[in-house]
């Protein structure tokens, strides 16, 4: 009979999902009964926004995304938000336990590395919260896992590029159309020709563009991968898209843990 190793008996861990041990020459945070409990997008999922396109669909992306033109180029998502996923997420929110957010990351930061525009992002910003929920919750679970995308894959994170300008209404009267195109602003991403009032010669050099100008915001001219936990209609996302353009960022990719 094989002794577990040294490492699991001094450090035992345990699978987040579901609470059986894990060995340290296994997975990190989810046993693979839970890890095989995630559904996938399925195999044409709308390459704009990710939400599935049918059976054998010969269009290039969906109805919606052809009518509304999202402001964001392209949605990566870990998978559906069924099974395990739609297990952990709500517990992560409504549970206020915050260490979901690691093995989210995680599997998040695995998905992004198999697409192809993965080496031209930039900087990774959160989906923002308003201030009144961040006091409710305690933390933004977009910003964890945005968190741990970002160590992951090495790319800069930029915590708070983007704030809530108002706290977003209940639409829920309203349908998938008219929230996409509805036209309120939630959303602005910050100003630094705003918030660095010192003298130019003094502006800092991760706040200047290549020929020594002070940069707009610290979004101006990148590639910014915007990271929400679930997905559902897209307006958020849309939303804080169309506010990081407005602030000069080059493109907006959206990175999700799941499309609902
Ligand atoms: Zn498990
Ligand atoms: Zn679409």
């Amino acid at each position: 009979m094989d002794l577990p190793p040294l490492l699991d008996l001094l450090f035992p861990r345990f699978c987040l999902a579901c609470g059986q041990g894990l060995l340290h020459t296994t997975l990190r945070w989810l046993c693979h009964r839970c890890t095989a409990r995630i559904d996938p997008l399925g195999h044409s999922p709308c390459p704009i926004c990710a939400s599935p396109l049918g059976p054998g669909a010969a269009i290039s992306s969906c109805r919606s995304c052809r009518t509304l033109r999202p402001k964001f180029t392209t949605t990566v998502a870990v998978g559906k938000y069924s099974g395990l996923l739609k297990d952990l997420i709500p517990r992560l929110k409504y549970g206020r336990e915050p260490r979901i957010a690691w093995p989210l990351a995680d599997l998040l930061a695995e998905t992004l590395v198999l697409h192809h525009r993965v080496g031209e992002i930039d900087l990774v910003v959160p989906v923002p919260q308003s201030l009144r929920r961040r006091l409710v919750r305690g933390f933004n679970q977009a910003e964890l896992i945005a968190e741990g995308v970002a160590r992951r894959r090495r790319i800069p994170l930029l915590r708070s590029g983007l704030y809530r300008i108002a706290a977003a209404p209940p639409q829920v009267s309203l349908s998938r159309t008219e929230r996409l195109k509805s036209p309120r602003r939630t959303m602005a991403a910050r100003d630094l020709r705003r918030t660095l009032s010192v003298a130019i010669d003094r502006v800092p050099e991760r706040f200047r563009d290549r020929v020594g100008g002070v940069l707009r915001s610290p979004v101006d001219g990148r590639v910014v991968l915007l990271i929400d936990d679930v997905i559902t209609t897209g307006g958020t996302v849309n939303e804080a898209s169309r506010a990081l353009l407005g602030a000069g960022a080059r493109e907006v990719l959206v990175g999700a843990v799941a499309r609902a």
